[in-house]
């Protein structure tokens, strides 16, 4: 469904990815961890479209992403839920979903989607008046993928939704991430530190350091490696 291939990008003279190749098939749950400024926001900024790469190619169901300016790219069926949610504070819940809905598939399922969302996240229906500001951390970053949801997206790219929760708001929305994808039938390509969680969740891995995929293979594989285990799972 998603190809990255020999991608190269930076914001200076300075390069960030150095030729990072990944593979995204139809369905799949894809993780990219690694650590701090590895480059993995970086990634999801080439595939939506707000960095261009210096070289390499990006494909996405067969078409080169090359010729789609970024804000058509949501059309195609590319969600991005950006690091740091980012939702509208001074819109209520129910406004930000709306927004959400901007494309012509989000607006054509709008029905359907509003029922699934706020049957993952029955928080968001309670709260669906409630200034987004106002929201908890956990709930901001609920709305942020209800929204990416509402645009009925074909991959849903979450950019470190864990970031800045309690492990109990972290996991509850990691568990939700799973039934969202068998029951949206969604390809999800998630960034993330927190290495163990999403390798738990995830049917491929890709470990992403200084710009370089240094190591990738399913989810059982990477867990077992003894350079995953001791540099990123403290063992
Ligand atoms: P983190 O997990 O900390 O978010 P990351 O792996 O997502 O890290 P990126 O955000 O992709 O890393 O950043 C990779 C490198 O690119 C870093 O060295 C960062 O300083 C640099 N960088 C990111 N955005 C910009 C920018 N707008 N201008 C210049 N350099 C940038």
């Amino acid at each position: 469904m998603l190809t990255l291939e020999d991608v190269h990008a930076g914001y200076t003279a300075i390069p960030v990815l150095n030729g990072v190749s990944i593979r995204v098939d139809e369905g799949q749950f894809v993780a990219i961890v690694g650590p701090n400024g590895a480059g993995k926001t970086t990634i999801f900024r080439t595939i939506s479209g707000t960095l261009r790469p210096s070289g390499g190619r990006i494909v996405f169901e067969g078409q080169d992403l090359a010729s789609v300016p970024a804000h058509r790219r949501p059309h195609l069926g590319i969600a991005h839920v950006p690091e740091g949610r980012q939702v509208f504070a001074s819109l209520s819940v129910y406004e930000n979903l709306e927004m959400g809905a901007y494309t012509d598939a989000g607006r054509r399922d709008w029905a359907r989607n509003i029922e699934a969302i706020f049957g993952w996240f029955p928080r968001l229906k309670e709260r669906r008046e409630q200034l987004a500001g106002t929201l908890s951390g956990g709930e901001q970053q609920m709305l942020a993928v209800g929204r990416g949801l509402a645009s009925s997206p074909r991959l849903l790219m979450l950019d470190e939704p864990s970031m800045g929760l309690a492990p109990t708001v972290a996991d509850f929305i990691f568990e939700r991430l799973l039934d969202i994808r068998q029951s949206a039938k969604l390809t999800i390509l998630l960034v993330e530190q927190r290495v163990a969680e999403a390798l738990d969740q995830a049917d491929q891995g890709y470990v992403l350091e200084a710009g370089r995929v240094v190591l990738e293979g399913p989810n059982e594989a990477l867990r077992a490696d003894d350079r995953i285990r001791q540099a990123y799972l403290g063992m």
